[in-house]
Formats: C-alpha cells, structure tokens, sequence
C-alpha cells in the first residue's frame, strides 16, 4: 500500500513493501515556476534551467533521505536494458553527462541511489534480500509500452533476484503511472504490440473501448505486475500504486494530459548505507 508523505512541503508517495530509502515524486514541493513544470519537475530539458532541476532534486533527496549527488539518472530510451551500476557511475545524468542510455538499473553498492523519470510511463523499484533479511540488492525500471511488452521488469528482477538468491525475497513497488483508463491506443499501438505479446496476454490488459472503434485501451502497470509474477515474484511481493497522473494532474505530471508540455517525476531506491565499523 503507498502513503503519502510531506517533507519540507515536498509530496512523495512510498511503499510499505520496500525497506530501503525510497520515494516516488509528486509535482509538488519544487521550485519550478514554469505552469508546466511547476514545481517539482526533475529532468532537463523540459523548460527549466539547469540549476533549479538540481535544487529541485536536493529537495527531494531531503525530503526522502539520500544523497543528490549519488543518483543515477540517464538519458532514457525505451529500452529493455537493464545495467549494473557500480561507484563510478555516482551522479551520472545530473551532476556528470551520461555516457550511456538506460532504462533500468540494479546495484548492490551502499549508498548509489537508482532513479528513473517518468510522467505516465510505469516506475517500478525493487529490492532483494538475503535469507538473514538484510537487502542485497536494489533495482529500479522505466516502463513504457515499449520497455513493458520487451519485458524490462522481468529483466530488472531477474538480476535482482540473483544477487538476492531468491525470488521469493524480491518486492516490488509499482508506482504512479497512466491507468488504462486514460492510456487510450490506437490501431498502430495495437498492430506493434500484438507482434509481441501473446494472444492471452493481449486480450488480459489490450480492451477495445465500448463506444469508439478502432480504440483500445492498455493497462501498462497492471501489464508489468504480470510479468512479475510470470518471471517468479510472489503477488504478495508486490505492490501497485494505482494512482494515475492524467486523472490527478494537480498531483503529478502527465504527458498525455499536458499534450507533452509537461514536467517529469522521479522514483527512487538507495542501496542501504553500510554503517562503518
Ligand atoms: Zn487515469
């Protein structure tokens, strides 16, 4: 079940199922002043200048407990590629240039923070923990349609699953995102996508639209949640937000409800520090 917390008038929303430092952003708590982007908007290029995403992001890491300067965020492709994360890559796509694209991390390096950006499109964070309980490894995933019918959940699980030795000890939280409602597809949608999925699982989350022809409509989180429990997590495990950002534009950024004028939110998960001994 998420809740919402309020930090320093920053809004996020977290999950009960993730032990680690967490947090899926709002639109609400920044210093953005732009109608689109106001105010918690947390990626470049989307209206504001460099330094007030920055502060937007220590606003964030304050309000939630990590560390800015330790997250990764790159540029994001709609990919199924899932990267390792280690030390050196602290920071990359806010305080160092990418040099790489990526939709979805794990990593086991005390302190990285994975972050991924979002406004509709599914964040999903997940952390697995060795058999005396404690975390082993964090794993964080950007799911659009593309990342979702290509499988990147699976993909972020699977290796987060092996760090951890089980997939029973793999939860995952499902964040904010388009809900099927509102995530209306037309006939290209529907041609690319039914090359990629099976027919089942086509007809489960791809329903036609009762009035309109030639209109369907896609539930990518409740898709992903699928692919889930298909890649061995347990239902149990796993946690879905619900909440939908073109049905709450006042809470969060939506692409489709903003025509693409719109800013963008960031979910996270923090390895557990290692406390020195
Ligand atoms: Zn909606």
């Amino acid at each position: 079940m998420n809740t919402v917390r309020h930090e320093n008038g920053v809004e996020y929303l977290r999950s009960d199922k993730i032990s680690s430092k967490h947090g899926f952003s709002t639109r609400k708590g920044g210093v953005s002043t732009l109608p689109h982007t106001s105010s918690l908007n947390l990626a470049f290029g989307r209206g504001d200048d460099k330094e007030t995403v920055l502060e937007n992001l220590r606003l964030f890491a304050d309000a939630v407990g990590f560390d800015a300067e330790k997250t990764v965020s790159v540029r994001q492709v709609h990919s199924a590629d899932v990267r390792y994360i280690d030390a050196s890559f602290a920071g990359y796509g806010y305080f160092k240039e990418d040099t790489f694209s990526c939709d979805g991390y794990v990593t086991d390096v005390s302190g990285i923070v994975l972050g991924v950006k979002t406004a509709d499109c599914v964040p999903i964070i997940m952390e697995g923990c060795g058999s005396d309980g404690g975390v082993r490894a964090v794993g964080a995933a950007h799911a659009g349609w593309r990342g979702t019918v290509s499988g990147i959940a699976a993909s972020c699980f699977n290796m987060v699953k092996d760090m951890a030795g089980s997939p029973e000890r793999v939860r995952i939280a499902i964040g904010p995102s388009i809900c099927g409602k509102c995530f209306s597809v037309k006939e290209d949608f529907v041609d690319a996508v039914g090359k990629l999925l099976d027919k089942e699982v086509f007809d489960k989350f791809i329903i036609p639209d009762e009035q309109k022809a030639g209109v369907w409509h896609a539930d990518l989180a409740e898709m992903n949640r699928y692919f889930l429990c298909l890649a061995g997590a347990l239902p149990e495990n796993i946690d879905v937000s619900g909440e939908c950002g073109c049905c709450n534009p006042d809470r969060y950024f939506s692409h489709r409800y903003g025509r693409g004028e719109r800013g963008t939110m960031l979910s996270v998960i923090e390895m557990p520090r290692v406390s020195p001994r």
